[in-house]
Protein backbone atom coordinates (compact mmCIF):
# COMPACT_ATOMS: atom_id res chain seq x y z
CA UNK A 1 0.00 0.00 0.00
CA UNK A 2 2.57 2.26 0.81
CA UNK A 3 4.47 1.66 -2.67
CA UNK A 4 1.25 2.37 -4.11
CA UNK A 5 0.64 5.47 -2.37
CA UNK A 6 4.17 6.79 -3.13
CA UNK A 7 3.90 5.75 -6.93
CA UNK A 8 0.35 7.53 -6.80
CA UNK A 9 1.73 11.13 -5.21
CA UNK A 10 4.51 11.20 -6.83
CA UNK A 11 2.66 10.98 -10.28
CA UNK A 12 0.06 13.56 -8.86
CA UNK A 13 2.95 15.77 -8.83
CA UNK A 14 4.29 14.83 -12.07
CA UNK A 15 7.18 13.41 -11.40
CA UNK A 16 6.34 9.23 -12.23
CA UNK A 17 8.85 7.73 -14.78
CA UNK A 18 7.81 4.07 -14.98
CA UNK A 19 11.41 2.38 -15.74
CA UNK A 20 10.58 -0.34 -18.27
CA UNK A 21 7.61 -0.60 -20.26
CA UNK A 22 5.57 -3.56 -20.35
CA UNK A 23 2.20 -5.45 -20.94
CA UNK A 24 2.48 -5.12 -24.46
CA UNK A 25 4.08 -1.54 -24.74
CA UNK A 26 2.24 -0.10 -21.92
CA UNK A 27 4.25 0.83 -18.49
CA UNK A 28 3.63 -1.55 -15.68
CA UNK A 29 3.20 0.82 -13.72
CA UNK A 30 -0.12 1.70 -15.01
CA UNK A 31 -1.51 -1.58 -14.24
CA UNK A 32 -0.60 -0.86 -10.75
CA UNK A 33 -1.68 2.15 -10.15
CA UNK A 34 -5.75 1.32 -7.88
CA UNK A 35 -7.76 3.94 -9.79
CA UNK A 36 -6.71 2.81 -13.34
CA UNK A 37 -5.70 -0.64 -13.55
CA UNK A 38 -9.30 -1.74 -11.92
CA UNK A 39 -11.06 -0.13 -15.32
CA UNK A 40 -8.27 -1.19 -17.78
CA UNK A 41 -8.96 -4.55 -20.01
CA UNK A 42 -6.14 -5.82 -21.98
CA UNK A 43 -7.85 -8.92 -23.34
CA UNK A 44 -8.77 -9.41 -27.08
CA UNK A 45 -12.48 -9.12 -26.50
CA UNK A 46 -12.05 -6.11 -25.46
CA UNK A 47 -9.59 -4.42 -27.54
CA UNK A 48 -10.84 -6.38 -30.53
CA UNK A 49 -13.87 -4.47 -30.11
CA UNK A 50 -12.41 -0.78 -30.64
CA UNK A 51 -9.78 -1.95 -33.29
CA UNK A 52 -12.30 -0.59 -36.14
CA UNK A 53 -14.96 2.43 -36.63
CA UNK A 54 -18.01 2.25 -38.28
CA UNK A 55 -16.10 3.14 -41.96
CA UNK A 56 -13.99 -0.56 -41.37
CA UNK A 57 -11.37 1.13 -43.52
CA UNK A 58 -9.02 0.90 -40.69
CA UNK A 59 -8.01 -1.48 -38.51
CA UNK A 60 -5.49 -1.24 -35.37
CA UNK A 61 -6.16 -2.70 -32.00
CA UNK A 62 -4.72 -0.78 -28.62
CA UNK A 63 -3.11 -2.62 -25.90
CA UNK A 64 -6.21 -1.52 -23.47
CA UNK A 65 -9.16 0.04 -23.30
CA UNK A 66 -10.41 2.53 -20.14
CA UNK A 67 -13.77 2.29 -18.99
CA UNK A 68 -14.06 5.49 -16.82
CA UNK A 69 -16.56 6.42 -14.30
CA UNK A 70 -15.71 10.43 -14.29
CA UNK A 71 -13.56 12.95 -15.50
CA UNK A 72 -11.15 12.21 -12.88
CA UNK A 73 -10.62 8.86 -14.12
CA UNK A 74 -9.99 10.33 -17.51
CA UNK A 75 -7.09 13.02 -16.33
CA UNK A 76 -5.64 10.41 -13.93
CA UNK A 77 -4.89 8.28 -17.21
CA UNK A 78 -3.70 11.43 -19.55
CA UNK A 79 -1.62 12.89 -16.64
CA UNK A 80 -0.22 8.76 -15.97
CA UNK A 81 0.56 9.03 -19.99
CA UNK A 82 1.89 12.39 -19.70
CA UNK A 83 4.76 11.45 -17.21
CA UNK A 84 6.20 8.54 -18.57
CA UNK A 85 9.02 7.78 -19.95
CA UNK A 86 10.49 7.25 -22.35
CA UNK A 87 7.77 8.13 -24.28
CA UNK A 88 4.05 8.94 -23.50
CA UNK A 89 1.60 6.56 -25.27
CA UNK A 90 -1.81 7.75 -27.00
CA UNK A 91 -5.09 8.15 -25.37
CA UNK A 92 -8.07 8.05 -27.89
CA UNK A 93 -11.63 8.93 -26.34
CA UNK A 94 -14.03 6.53 -28.01
CA UNK A 95 -17.78 7.85 -28.46
CA UNK A 96 -19.41 5.07 -30.80
CA UNK A 97 -16.84 4.87 -33.04
CA UNK A 98 -18.74 6.35 -35.79
CA UNK A 99 -16.18 7.62 -37.66
CA UNK A 100 -14.85 5.83 -40.82
CA UNK A 101 -10.88 6.63 -41.09
CA UNK A 102 -9.63 5.37 -37.53
CA UNK A 103 -10.11 8.05 -36.03
CA UNK A 104 -11.43 6.81 -32.50
CA UNK A 105 -8.37 4.39 -32.72
CA UNK A 106 -5.23 4.18 -30.56
CA UNK A 107 -2.82 1.74 -32.02
CA UNK A 108 -0.18 1.07 -29.29
CA UNK A 109 -2.02 2.92 -26.88
CA UNK A 110 -5.28 3.11 -24.63
CA UNK A 111 -8.91 3.53 -25.84
CA UNK A 112 -11.02 5.58 -23.50
CA UNK A 113 -14.76 3.82 -23.42
CA UNK A 114 -16.56 7.10 -22.98
CA UNK A 115 -19.62 5.87 -22.88
CA UNK A 116 -18.34 4.00 -19.57
CA UNK A 117 -19.14 7.21 -17.89
CA UNK A 118 -22.96 7.39 -18.42
CA UNK A 119 -23.59 3.72 -17.03
CA UNK A 120 -25.71 4.31 -14.63
CA UNK A 121 -27.10 7.71 -13.29
CA UNK A 122 -26.85 9.34 -17.04
CA UNK A 123 -25.31 12.78 -16.83
CA UNK A 124 -28.38 15.04 -18.60
CA UNK A 125 -29.26 17.78 -16.32
CA UNK A 126 -32.12 19.88 -17.56
CA UNK A 127 -32.19 23.38 -16.73
CA UNK A 128 -35.89 24.70 -17.80
CA UNK A 129 -36.41 27.20 -15.13
CA UNK A 130 -35.89 31.14 -14.72
CA UNK A 131 -35.58 34.30 -17.68
CA UNK A 132 -32.09 32.91 -18.79
CA UNK A 133 -32.36 30.59 -21.56
CA UNK A 134 -32.77 27.20 -21.32
CA UNK A 135 -30.11 24.89 -21.69
CA UNK A 136 -28.86 20.63 -21.06
CA UNK A 137 -25.62 19.87 -19.41
CA UNK A 138 -24.89 16.37 -21.55
CA UNK A 139 -21.96 14.29 -21.03
CA UNK A 140 -19.34 14.25 -23.53
CA UNK A 141 -20.18 10.42 -23.50
CA UNK A 142 -24.21 10.53 -23.73
CA UNK A 143 -26.50 9.91 -27.27
CA UNK A 144 -28.08 12.65 -28.85
CA UNK A 145 -30.97 10.33 -28.16
CA UNK A 146 -30.95 10.27 -24.77
CA UNK A 147 -30.47 13.69 -24.62
CA UNK A 148 -33.46 14.26 -26.63
CA UNK A 149 -35.84 12.32 -24.40
CA UNK A 150 -34.14 14.41 -21.35
CA UNK A 151 -34.96 17.51 -22.82
CA UNK A 152 -38.69 15.87 -23.94
CA UNK A 153 -39.44 15.35 -20.44
CA UNK A 154 -39.61 19.40 -20.25
CA UNK A 155 -41.44 20.20 -23.21
CA UNK A 156 -37.64 21.45 -24.46
CA UNK A 157 -35.08 19.98 -27.42
CA UNK A 158 -31.85 21.29 -28.80
CA UNK A 159 -32.14 22.93 -31.89
CA UNK A 160 -29.71 21.45 -34.25
CA UNK A 161 -29.40 17.38 -34.83
CA UNK A 162 -27.22 15.09 -36.80
CA UNK A 163 -29.25 12.74 -39.58
CA UNK A 164 -28.79 10.11 -36.90
CA UNK A 165 -29.17 10.14 -33.13
CA UNK A 166 -27.25 7.90 -31.80
CA UNK A 167 -23.73 9.41 -31.98
CA UNK A 168 -21.92 10.91 -28.83
CA UNK A 169 -22.09 14.48 -27.75
CA UNK A 170 -18.20 15.14 -27.90
CA UNK A 171 -17.85 12.95 -31.10
CA UNK A 172 -20.44 15.34 -32.58
CA UNK A 173 -18.81 18.57 -30.91
CA UNK A 174 -15.49 17.36 -32.14
CA UNK A 175 -16.35 17.58 -36.02
CA UNK A 176 -19.13 20.33 -36.10
CA UNK A 177 -22.64 18.18 -36.17
CA UNK A 178 -24.34 19.63 -39.22
CA UNK A 179 -27.95 18.51 -40.08
CA UNK A 180 -31.31 20.28 -41.81
CA UNK A 181 -31.72 23.11 -38.95
CA UNK A 182 -28.06 24.26 -39.51
CA UNK A 183 -28.99 27.27 -42.16
CA UNK A 184 -30.66 29.08 -38.71
CA UNK A 185 -28.98 27.72 -35.96
CA UNK A 186 -25.51 27.16 -37.00
CA UNK A 187 -23.84 23.69 -36.82
CA UNK A 188 -24.29 21.95 -32.82
CA UNK A 189 -21.06 23.66 -31.86
CA UNK A 190 -22.40 26.77 -32.27
CA UNK A 191 -25.04 26.25 -29.80
CA UNK A 192 -22.84 25.33 -27.10
CA UNK A 193 -22.41 27.87 -24.47
CA UNK A 194 -19.92 25.90 -21.74
CA UNK A 195 -17.55 22.52 -21.70
CA UNK A 196 -15.79 20.66 -19.39
CA UNK A 197 -12.70 19.66 -21.17
CA UNK A 198 -9.79 17.08 -20.44
CA UNK A 199 -6.22 18.18 -21.51
CA UNK A 200 -3.63 16.42 -23.11
CA UNK A 201 -1.89 17.81 -19.76
CA UNK A 202 -4.72 16.00 -17.44
CA UNK A 203 -6.21 19.47 -16.26
CA UNK A 204 -9.75 19.59 -15.55
CA UNK A 205 -10.70 22.95 -17.40
CA UNK A 206 -14.56 24.31 -17.28
CA UNK A 207 -14.38 26.79 -20.45
CA UNK A 208 -16.64 29.08 -22.24
CA UNK A 209 -16.37 32.00 -24.38
CA UNK A 210 -15.66 33.82 -21.37
CA UNK A 211 -13.34 31.73 -19.75
CA UNK A 212 -10.83 29.84 -21.07
CA UNK A 213 -11.89 31.04 -24.54
CA UNK A 214 -8.91 29.12 -26.45
CA UNK A 215 -9.72 25.98 -25.32
CA UNK A 216 -13.55 26.70 -25.79
CA UNK A 217 -13.18 27.29 -29.50
CA UNK A 218 -10.53 25.08 -30.23
CA UNK A 219 -12.30 22.17 -28.59
CA UNK A 220 -15.47 22.99 -30.50
CA UNK A 221 -14.53 21.29 -34.08
CA UNK A 222 -11.22 20.26 -32.53
CA UNK A 223 -11.46 16.60 -33.93
CA UNK A 224 -10.06 15.48 -30.32
CA UNK A 225 -7.27 17.53 -30.48
CA UNK A 226 -6.48 19.70 -27.57
CA UNK A 227 -8.78 17.81 -24.62
CA UNK A 228 -11.52 15.33 -24.08
CA UNK A 229 -15.04 16.98 -23.77
CA UNK A 230 -16.46 15.74 -20.48
CA UNK A 231 -19.61 18.30 -20.59
CA UNK A 232 -20.98 20.51 -22.74
CA UNK A 233 -23.77 23.18 -22.04
CA UNK A 234 -26.13 22.62 -25.11
CA UNK A 235 -29.16 25.53 -25.93
CA UNK A 236 -32.67 23.86 -25.57
CA UNK A 237 -35.69 25.19 -27.55
CA UNK A 238 -39.72 24.64 -27.03
CA UNK A 239 -39.88 21.46 -28.62
CA UNK A 240 -42.93 21.32 -31.23
CA UNK A 241 -44.80 17.89 -31.32
CA UNK A 242 -45.21 17.27 -34.64
CA UNK A 243 -43.64 17.49 -38.04
CA UNK A 244 -44.63 17.87 -41.22
CA UNK A 245 -42.10 16.47 -43.70
CA UNK A 246 -41.84 16.58 -47.41
CA UNK A 247 -39.67 15.25 -50.33
CA UNK A 248 -40.36 17.91 -53.22
CA UNK A 249 -38.64 16.37 -56.23
CA UNK A 250 -36.52 17.93 -59.70
CA UNK A 251 -35.19 17.19 -62.60
CA UNK A 252 -33.29 20.45 -62.93
CA UNK A 253 -30.30 21.12 -60.63
CA UNK A 254 -30.86 25.24 -61.27
CA UNK A 255 -34.50 25.18 -60.36
CA UNK A 256 -33.51 22.44 -57.45
CA UNK A 257 -30.08 25.23 -55.51
CA UNK A 258 -32.45 28.48 -56.47
CA UNK A 259 -35.27 26.42 -54.37
CA UNK A 260 -32.43 25.55 -51.28
CA UNK A 261 -31.02 28.98 -51.20
CA UNK A 262 -34.57 30.61 -50.84
CA UNK A 263 -35.06 28.15 -48.49
CA UNK A 264 -32.48 29.20 -46.07
CA UNK A 265 -32.86 32.84 -46.58
CA UNK A 266 -34.09 35.43 -44.89
CA UNK A 267 -37.42 35.94 -47.30
CA UNK A 268 -37.88 32.17 -45.96
CA UNK A 269 -38.24 33.27 -42.47
CA UNK A 270 -41.95 34.09 -41.77
CA UNK A 271 -43.63 31.05 -44.04
CA UNK A 272 -40.66 28.82 -44.38
CA UNK A 273 -39.15 25.25 -43.52
CA UNK A 274 -37.49 24.77 -40.11
CA UNK A 275 -35.04 21.80 -41.74
CA UNK A 276 -33.72 21.91 -45.28
CA UNK A 277 -31.89 18.93 -46.50
CA UNK A 278 -31.59 17.75 -49.75
CA UNK A 279 -30.62 14.54 -52.04
CA UNK A 280 -28.91 13.37 -55.24
CA UNK A 281 -30.21 10.30 -56.69
CA UNK A 282 -27.93 9.12 -59.57
CA UNK A 283 -30.89 8.01 -62.79
CA UNK A 284 -29.06 4.57 -63.09
CA UNK A 285 -30.25 3.85 -59.32
CA UNK A 286 -33.67 3.60 -59.93
CA UNK A 287 -32.79 0.30 -62.31
CA UNK A 288 -30.43 -1.06 -60.27
CA UNK A 289 -31.50 0.43 -56.50
CA UNK A 290 -33.66 -1.04 -53.98
CA UNK A 291 -37.26 -1.47 -54.79
CA UNK A 292 -38.52 0.98 -51.88
CA UNK A 293 -37.28 2.83 -48.65
CA UNK A 294 -38.77 3.98 -45.76
CA UNK A 295 -39.86 7.27 -47.19
CA UNK A 296 -40.74 6.00 -51.00
CA UNK A 297 -42.94 3.31 -51.89
CA UNK A 298 -42.58 0.99 -54.77
CA UNK A 299 -45.07 3.08 -56.93
CA UNK A 300 -43.43 6.71 -55.62
CA UNK A 301 -39.82 5.03 -56.97
CA UNK A 302 -41.69 3.98 -60.27
CA UNK A 303 -43.24 7.15 -61.25
CA UNK A 304 -39.80 9.01 -59.94
CA UNK A 305 -38.03 6.82 -62.43
CA UNK A 306 -40.32 7.72 -65.23
CA UNK A 307 -39.85 11.22 -64.11
CA UNK A 308 -35.96 10.73 -65.03
CA UNK A 309 -36.40 9.29 -68.08
CA UNK A 310 -38.94 11.41 -69.59
CA UNK A 311 -36.49 14.32 -68.96
CA UNK A 312 -33.79 12.40 -69.44
CA UNK A 313 -31.60 14.10 -66.80
CA UNK A 314 -29.08 11.92 -65.49
CA UNK A 315 -30.08 12.60 -61.73
CA UNK A 316 -33.07 13.45 -60.21
CA UNK A 317 -32.61 15.90 -56.82
CA UNK A 318 -35.00 15.90 -53.67
CA UNK A 319 -35.42 19.24 -51.58
CA UNK A 320 -36.23 17.50 -48.20
CA UNK A 321 -37.97 19.99 -45.72
CA UNK A 322 -39.62 19.59 -42.53
CA UNK A 323 -41.92 22.23 -40.92
CA UNK A 324 -42.69 21.88 -37.36
CA UNK A 325 -45.95 22.42 -35.77
CA UNK A 326 -48.18 21.43 -32.44
CA UNK A 327 -51.70 21.55 -32.42
CA UNK A 328 -52.17 25.26 -31.27
CA UNK A 329 -50.10 27.07 -33.97
CA UNK A 330 -51.50 30.32 -35.10
CA UNK A 331 -51.96 29.20 -38.61
CA UNK A 332 -52.72 26.16 -39.61
CA UNK A 333 -49.92 24.05 -41.08
CA UNK A 334 -51.35 22.95 -44.30
CA UNK A 335 -52.23 26.78 -44.62
CA UNK A 336 -48.58 27.35 -44.34
CA UNK A 337 -47.36 24.94 -46.29
CA UNK A 338 -49.71 25.80 -49.03
CA UNK A 339 -48.32 29.00 -49.29
CA UNK A 340 -44.71 27.65 -49.02
CA UNK A 341 -45.20 25.06 -52.11
CA UNK A 342 -46.81 27.92 -54.14
CA UNK A 343 -43.22 29.94 -54.23
CA UNK A 344 -41.16 26.52 -55.61
CA UNK A 345 -40.29 25.38 -58.25
CA UNK A 346 -40.50 21.18 -58.32
CA UNK A 347 -41.68 18.98 -60.74
CA UNK A 348 -45.64 19.15 -60.78
CA UNK A 349 -47.47 16.58 -58.52
CA UNK A 350 -44.05 15.61 -57.10
CA UNK A 351 -44.59 16.26 -53.75
CA UNK A 352 -43.95 13.46 -51.07
CA UNK A 353 -45.53 14.34 -47.35
CA UNK A 354 -45.82 12.30 -44.16
CA UNK A 355 -46.64 13.60 -41.28
CA UNK A 356 -44.94 12.23 -37.96
CA UNK A 357 -44.22 13.23 -34.66
CA UNK A 358 -41.32 15.16 -34.01
CA UNK A 359 -39.15 12.12 -32.44
CA UNK A 360 -40.44 9.96 -35.68
CA UNK A 361 -38.97 12.64 -37.19
CA UNK A 362 -35.69 13.23 -35.76
CA UNK A 363 -34.97 9.21 -35.18
CA UNK A 364 -35.59 8.63 -39.06
CA UNK A 365 -32.18 7.24 -39.74
CA UNK A 366 -32.89 5.06 -36.99
CA UNK A 367 -35.74 3.04 -39.40
CA UNK A 368 -33.00 3.14 -42.06
CA UNK A 369 -30.48 1.41 -40.06
CA UNK A 370 -33.10 -1.27 -39.25
CA UNK A 371 -33.60 -2.18 -42.35
CA UNK A 372 -30.01 -2.28 -43.52
CA UNK A 373 -29.33 -4.11 -40.30
CA UNK A 374 -31.88 -6.81 -41.61
CA UNK A 375 -30.36 -6.13 -45.36
CA UNK A 376 -27.11 -7.41 -43.56
CA UNK A 377 -25.20 -3.97 -45.43
CA UNK A 378 -25.11 -1.91 -41.70
CA UNK A 379 -21.67 -3.45 -40.95
CA UNK A 380 -19.96 -2.92 -44.18
CA UNK A 381 -17.10 -0.79 -45.21
CA UNK A 382 -17.78 2.85 -45.79
CA UNK A 383 -15.78 4.78 -47.64
CA UNK A 384 -17.77 8.04 -47.16
CA UNK A 385 -16.69 11.62 -48.54
CA UNK A 386 -18.11 14.66 -47.13
CA UNK A 387 -17.55 18.38 -48.88
CA UNK A 388 -18.15 21.49 -48.61
CA UNK A 389 -18.41 23.24 -51.27
CA UNK A 390 -18.65 27.21 -51.98
CA UNK A 391 -21.88 28.11 -53.37
CA UNK A 392 -20.76 29.82 -56.35
CA UNK A 393 -19.30 25.99 -57.93
CA UNK A 394 -21.88 23.74 -56.64
CA UNK A 395 -23.14 23.33 -60.21
CA UNK A 396 -19.65 22.62 -61.81
CA UNK A 397 -19.64 20.43 -59.24
CA UNK A 398 -23.02 19.01 -60.51
CA UNK A 399 -21.95 18.51 -63.82
CA UNK A 400 -18.25 17.10 -63.09
CA UNK A 401 -18.98 15.19 -60.51
CA UNK A 402 -22.85 13.93 -60.74
CA UNK A 403 -22.99 13.79 -64.73
CA UNK A 404 -19.49 13.24 -65.21
CA UNK A 405 -17.79 11.19 -62.91
CA UNK A 406 -20.20 9.30 -61.47
CA UNK A 407 -22.45 9.09 -64.48
CA UNK A 408 -21.87 5.52 -65.42
CA UNK A 409 -20.90 4.08 -61.17
CA UNK A 410 -24.09 2.82 -59.42
CA UNK A 411 -22.04 2.59 -55.78
CA UNK A 412 -25.20 1.55 -53.25
CA UNK A 413 -25.46 4.23 -51.13
CA UNK A 414 -26.96 7.69 -51.20
CA UNK A 415 -26.09 11.68 -51.58
CA UNK A 416 -26.73 14.71 -49.66
CA UNK A 417 -26.64 17.64 -51.42
CA UNK A 418 -27.21 20.64 -48.86
CA UNK A 419 -26.91 24.76 -48.48
CA UNK A 420 -26.00 26.25 -45.43
CA UNK A 421 -25.48 30.16 -44.12
CA UNK A 422 -21.94 30.50 -43.70
CA UNK A 423 -23.11 33.46 -40.80
CA UNK A 424 -24.25 31.13 -38.90
CA UNK A 425 -20.66 29.16 -37.91
CA UNK A 426 -18.39 30.90 -35.79
CA UNK A 427 -14.69 31.28 -37.30
CA UNK A 428 -13.18 31.39 -34.00
CA UNK A 429 -13.57 28.04 -33.77
CA UNK A 430 -11.70 24.42 -35.41
CA UNK A 431 -14.40 23.44 -37.24
CA UNK A 432 -13.74 24.40 -41.01
CA UNK A 433 -15.67 26.01 -43.50
CA UNK A 434 -14.81 27.04 -47.03
CA UNK A 435 -12.33 30.08 -47.05
CA UNK A 436 -14.11 31.49 -50.45
CA UNK A 437 -16.28 34.86 -49.27
CA UNK A 438 -19.25 33.70 -50.03
CA UNK A 439 -22.27 33.38 -47.96
CA UNK A 440 -23.26 30.43 -48.36
CA UNK A 441 -22.11 26.83 -48.88
CA UNK A 442 -23.24 23.32 -50.13
CA UNK A 443 -22.46 19.95 -47.99
CA UNK A 444 -22.37 17.55 -50.21
CA UNK A 445 -21.81 13.65 -48.32
CA UNK A 446 -21.27 10.68 -50.42
CA UNK A 447 -22.22 8.26 -48.25
CA UNK A 448 -21.34 5.21 -50.06
CA UNK A 449 -21.59 1.74 -48.80
CA UNK A 450 -18.64 -1.14 -50.21
CA UNK A 451 -20.51 -4.74 -50.75
CA UNK A 452 -17.00 -6.06 -51.74
CA UNK A 453 -13.08 -5.66 -51.11
CA UNK A 454 -12.79 -4.73 -55.03
CA UNK A 455 -15.52 -1.91 -54.32
CA UNK A 456 -13.92 -0.65 -51.85
CA UNK A 457 -11.03 -0.30 -53.77
CA UNK A 458 -12.95 1.11 -56.58
CA UNK A 459 -14.92 3.88 -54.31
CA UNK A 460 -11.47 4.64 -53.16
CA UNK A 461 -10.34 5.55 -56.43
CA UNK A 462 -13.60 7.21 -57.27
CA UNK A 463 -13.48 10.00 -54.11
CA UNK A 464 -9.69 10.37 -55.02
CA UNK A 465 -11.14 11.41 -58.75
CA UNK A 466 -13.33 13.25 -56.77
CA UNK A 467 -10.84 15.39 -54.86
CA UNK A 468 -8.72 15.50 -57.94
CA UNK A 469 -11.48 16.99 -59.84
CA UNK A 470 -11.96 20.15 -57.45
CA UNK A 471 -7.92 20.61 -56.97
CA UNK A 472 -7.93 20.77 -61.21
CA UNK A 473 -11.24 22.95 -61.64
CA UNK A 474 -10.18 25.15 -58.80
CA UNK A 475 -13.12 24.23 -56.63
CA UNK A 476 -12.35 25.02 -53.17
CA UNK A 477 -13.84 22.57 -50.98
CA UNK A 478 -13.12 21.62 -47.43
CA UNK A 479 -13.57 17.83 -46.15
CA UNK A 480 -16.00 17.76 -43.31
CA UNK A 481 -15.60 14.97 -41.18
CA UNK A 482 -11.92 15.27 -42.75
CA UNK A 483 -9.17 13.03 -43.31
CA UNK A 484 -5.39 13.75 -44.73
CA UNK A 485 -2.66 11.43 -45.32
CA UNK A 486 -0.03 14.04 -44.55
CA UNK A 487 0.57 16.79 -42.36
CA UNK A 488 0.79 19.15 -45.38
CA UNK A 489 -2.42 18.03 -46.10
CA UNK A 490 -3.55 19.04 -42.77
CA UNK A 491 -1.89 22.17 -43.40
CA UNK A 492 -3.71 23.04 -46.52
CA UNK A 493 -6.94 21.79 -44.71
CA UNK A 494 -6.60 24.58 -42.02
CA UNK A 495 -4.91 26.98 -44.35
CA UNK A 496 -4.63 30.59 -42.53
CA UNK A 497 -5.67 28.77 -39.13
CA UNK A 498 -2.84 26.29 -38.86
CA UNK A 499 -0.66 28.49 -36.71
CA UNK A 500 -3.13 28.85 -34.27
CA UNK A 501 -3.78 24.94 -34.46
CA UNK A 502 -0.30 24.18 -33.71
CA UNK A 503 0.14 26.99 -30.81
CA UNK A 504 -2.90 25.64 -29.04
CA UNK A 505 -1.83 21.71 -29.29
CA UNK A 506 1.37 22.92 -28.24
CA UNK A 507 -0.31 24.24 -25.27
CA UNK A 508 -2.90 21.85 -24.65
CA UNK A 509 -1.52 19.02 -25.80
CA UNK A 510 2.28 19.32 -26.02
CA UNK A 511 3.20 15.41 -26.17
CA UNK A 512 0.41 15.08 -28.99
CA UNK A 513 -0.67 12.19 -26.82
CA UNK A 514 -4.82 12.74 -27.82
CA UNK A 515 -6.50 11.48 -30.80
CA UNK A 516 -3.94 10.15 -32.67
CA UNK A 517 -6.68 8.23 -35.00
CA UNK A 518 -6.80 11.99 -36.47
CA UNK A 519 -2.78 11.32 -37.77
CA UNK A 520 -2.26 15.24 -37.44
CA UNK A 521 0.34 15.79 -35.31
CA UNK A 522 2.95 12.60 -33.82
CA UNK A 523 3.16 11.49 -30.86
CA UNK A 524 6.25 13.28 -29.09
CA UNK A 525 8.81 11.83 -26.45
P1 LIG B 1 -16.10 8.65 -32.51
O1 LIG B 1 -16.18 8.06 -33.85
O2 LIG B 1 -16.11 7.69 -31.36
O3 LIG B 1 -14.98 9.70 -32.38
C1 LIG B 1 -14.73 10.62 -33.40
C2 LIG B 1 -13.49 11.46 -33.07
O4 LIG B 1 -13.78 12.31 -31.97
C3 LIG B 1 -12.28 10.64 -32.65
O5 LIG B 1 -11.12 11.29 -33.06
C4 LIG B 1 -12.38 10.64 -31.14
O6 LIG B 1 -11.12 10.42 -30.54
C5 LIG B 1 -12.95 12.01 -30.86
N1 LIG B 1 -13.82 12.04 -29.69
C6 LIG B 1 -14.82 11.18 -29.37
N2 LIG B 1 -15.39 11.57 -28.22
C7 LIG B 1 -14.76 12.69 -27.81
C8 LIG B 1 -14.89 13.57 -26.71
N3 LIG B 1 -15.80 13.37 -25.77
N4 LIG B 1 -14.05 14.63 -26.63
C9 LIG B 1 -13.12 14.87 -27.59
N5 LIG B 1 -12.94 14.06 -28.64
C10 LIG B 1 -13.75 12.99 -28.76
N6 LIG B 1 -22.23 14.04 -38.70
C11 LIG B 1 -22.88 15.19 -38.85
O7 LIG B 1 -22.34 16.27 -38.58
N7 LIG B 1 -24.16 15.22 -39.33
C12 LIG B 1 -24.85 14.08 -39.62
O8 LIG B 1 -26.00 14.13 -40.02
C13 LIG B 1 -24.18 12.84 -39.43
N8 LIG B 1 -24.81 11.67 -39.67
C14 LIG B 1 -24.16 10.51 -39.47
C15 LIG B 1 -24.84 9.31 -39.70
C16 LIG B 1 -24.21 8.09 -39.51
C17 LIG B 1 -24.97 6.82 -39.77
C18 LIG B 1 -22.86 8.06 -39.09
C19 LIG B 1 -22.14 6.76 -38.92
C20 LIG B 1 -22.17 9.24 -38.86
C21 LIG B 1 -22.80 10.47 -39.05
N9 LIG B 1 -22.16 11.68 -38.83
C22 LIG B 1 -22.84 12.86 -38.99
C23 LIG B 1 -20.74 11.72 -38.46
C24 LIG B 1 -20.55 11.78 -36.96
O9 LIG B 1 -21.01 13.00 -36.43
C25 LIG B 1 -19.07 11.69 -36.59
O10 LIG B 1 -18.50 10.57 -37.19
C26 LIG B 1 -18.90 11.64 -35.08
O11 LIG B 1 -17.55 11.78 -34.75
C27 LIG B 1 -19.40 10.33 -34.55
O12 LIG B 1 -19.54 10.40 -33.16
P2 LIG B 1 -18.97 9.24 -32.27
O13 LIG B 1 -19.53 9.44 -30.92
O14 LIG B 1 -19.20 7.91 -32.86
O15 LIG B 1 -17.43 9.62 -32.32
Amino acid sequence: LAALLTSFLSLAAGQLRPPLPAAGGLPVELFNLQCIASRLRTDRDATAKVSTDFGQMVSAAPEAVFHPRSPADIAALVRFSAASSPAPFPVAPRGQGHSWRGQSLAPGGVVVDMRSMGRGAPRINVSAAGAAAPYVDAGGEQLWADVLRAALRHGLAPRVWTDYLRLTVGGTLSNAGIGGQAFRHGPQIANVDELDVVTGTGEMVTCSRDKNSDLFFGALGGLGQFGVITRARILLEPAPKRVRWVRLAYSDVVAFTKDQEFLISDRAREIGFDYVEGQVQLNRSFAEGPKSTPFFSEANLNRLAKLASRTGSAAIYYIEGAMYYSEDTAMPVDQKMEALLDQLSFEPGFVFTKDVTYVQFLDRVREEEKVLRSAGVWEVPHPWLNLFVPRSRILDFDTSVFKGLLKDANPAGIILMYPMNKDKWDNRMTAMTPTDDEDVFYAVSLLWSALSVDEVMRLEKENEAVLDLCDKAGIKCKQYLPHHKSQDGWQRHFGDKWGKIAELKAKYDPQAILSPGQKIFPLRG
